[in-house]
């Protein structure tokens, strides 16, 4: 019998996946259910998957929000049984094991540092490409986290005030730009000075044009859509820029939906990087790679935060 090492459940918005694993941090158990929208429901579900995982030590959880140092919740809007409600205590009081939190795209930092794409690395940045843009950097062979914990938001950096409102408030952040709802923002602009005719012919209306489609077409070949991708790819070594210009890493890892496709995004963005970068002519340049763990780098990292990472 392999003896279970580590738990760890990543809480998605519609998903909850947790992952046991063996003192070599190889996956020996998984469970996938529902997120309930309420949180009740939610200690419920993430007990069950714990209870299934089995282990005895304490349990890691990854959250979309802003978690403090001292393991508190302050914000998960994207999840409602999450909202206002101190899950990690209630998890704990019902499981009787210890319960620690963090984000979830640092949690993701930790895992591609582990056991991923980033393993042997002191000084890298993990950039999660989704809805928005997370991230999580480590330095110094440590895992950062910030004064408050609130480190890696790389998504709200602004890149240009005078471009479309986000979520947060501000004008022009990051992540309109260069995540999977930034890749549809700039198809829809295309779409809206006349190129890619050949998407919106298939897709019927701009406001149904969605990073997939480009992403589709991108693939056969369709030069309008390539020209979408290299503009998407612009804009996101302009965020890597900044990043390798404020920590100067030696690895960048590109994390999320658009992982899967490095072929495509790959080489637009390190062309566009190389001639970004302060003195990029003179220095050595971060390495850009594409994650190895693909969505189960949350509830693995969650596993390793319940070891102390
Ligand atoms: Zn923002």
């Amino acid at each position: 019998v392999t003896t279970v090492h580590a738990v760890g459940i990543d809480v998605g918005g519609t998903k909850a996946y947790g992952v046991a694993l063996d003192a070599g941090l190889n996956r020996i158990g998984e469970l996938r259910l529902p997120t309930p929208n309420d949180p009740d429901g939610l200690v419920d579900v993430l007990a069950r998957i714990a209870e299934h995982l089995g282990g005895d030590g304490p349990v890691g959880l990854g959250v979309p929000g802003l978690v403090r140092r001292d393991g508190v919740l302050v914000s998960a809007p994207n999840v409602a049984g999450l909202r206002q409600s101190p899950i990690r205590e209630l998890l704990a009081e019902r499981l009787g094991r210890e319960v620690r939190i963090d984000n979830d795209n640092t949690l993701a930092a930790v895992a591609e540092w582990q056991v991923g794409a980033g393993r042997g690395v002191q000084e890298m940045v993990l950039v999660g490409l989704g809805t928005g843009i997370g991230g999580g950097y480590i330095s110094g062979g440590q895992i950062r986290r910030g004064t408050n914990g609130f480190a890696g938001e790389f998504g709200h950096m602004v890149v240009d005030p005078t471009g479309p409102e986000c979520p947060c408030g501000r004008h022009g952040c990051w992540e309109r730009f260069a995540s999977g709802s930034g890749l549809a923002y700039l198809a829809r602009l295309a779409a809206v000075k006349g190129q890619l005719r050949g998407v919106l012919q298939a897709v019927g209306h701009i406001d149904a044009i969605r990073g997939e489609h480009v992403r589709t077409a991108a693939g056969d070949g369709d030069a309008e859509s390539l020209a979408v991708i290299d503009t998407f790819a612009r804009w996101m070594a302009l965020g890597l820029m900044n990043l390798t210009n404020a920590l100067d890493p030696e690895l960048i890892v590109i994390s999320g939906g658009l992982s899967d496709d490095p072929e495509l995004f790959l080489p637009p963005i390190e062309r566009h990087f190389r001639h970004a970068v302060f003195a990029g002519e003179d220095r050595t340049l971060p390495r850009i790679a594409f994650a190895e763990l693909g969505p189960s780098a949350g509830a693995i990292g969650a596993a390793l935060l319940s070891l102390g990472y």
